[in-house]
């Protein structure tokens, strides 16, 4: 069986407690790692400024962007409020490594999350619904879970 190394499990703790409870049961299932929990509003600014540049007064995108959300207009889920992230960036792990580029684990790693979130939340465990960044359209997050 899997488990958190401890940089995942610092990740997790600065975490709603659902999304904890959600990814420690995904974690007896297949291995994973914590890539974000909690960001600081400095953080947020960062990501968003990769593949973007600032001109005149407004960004212009050059690159691969990250995020949508500037930290500042609008914020991001990982942004805490009253100390805790809303939001958790979840990677395949295998080999040694985050699998970025696996497809069959992606699609593996969100149905086990799914299979998480239905029976926590039937047993009444967790009482948040939950939306997965990999349905979003704008830009796909596939490693993205947040309190709806
Ligand atoms: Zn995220």
């Amino acid at each position: 069986m899997a488990t958190f190394g401890n940089t995942s499990k610092e990740r997790l703790i600065t975490c709603h407690n659902d999304l904890q409870l959600i990814m420690e049961n995904t974690i007896k299932y297949m291995d994973f790692s914590i890539a974000y929990g909690v960001r600081t509003d400095k953080e947020q600014q960062d990501l968003y400024a990769k593949g973007r540049v600032l001109e005149d007064g407004g960004w212009r995108i050059i690159g691969p962007i990250v995020t949508n959300c500037d930290g500042i207009v609008k914020k991001s889920k990982h942004q805490p409020i009253n100390g805790v992230s809303n939001a958790v960036d979840i990677v395949p792990f295998s080999n040694g490594s985050m699998q970025w580029n696996d497809d069959k684990l992606w699609k593996k790693l969100s149905r086990e999350v799914w299979k998480s979130i239905q029976m926590l939340l039937l047993q009444g465990k967790i009482s948040n619904e939950i939306r997965w960044g990999g349905f979003w359209t704008s830009m796909v997050d596939k490693p993205h879970w947040e309190i709806k």
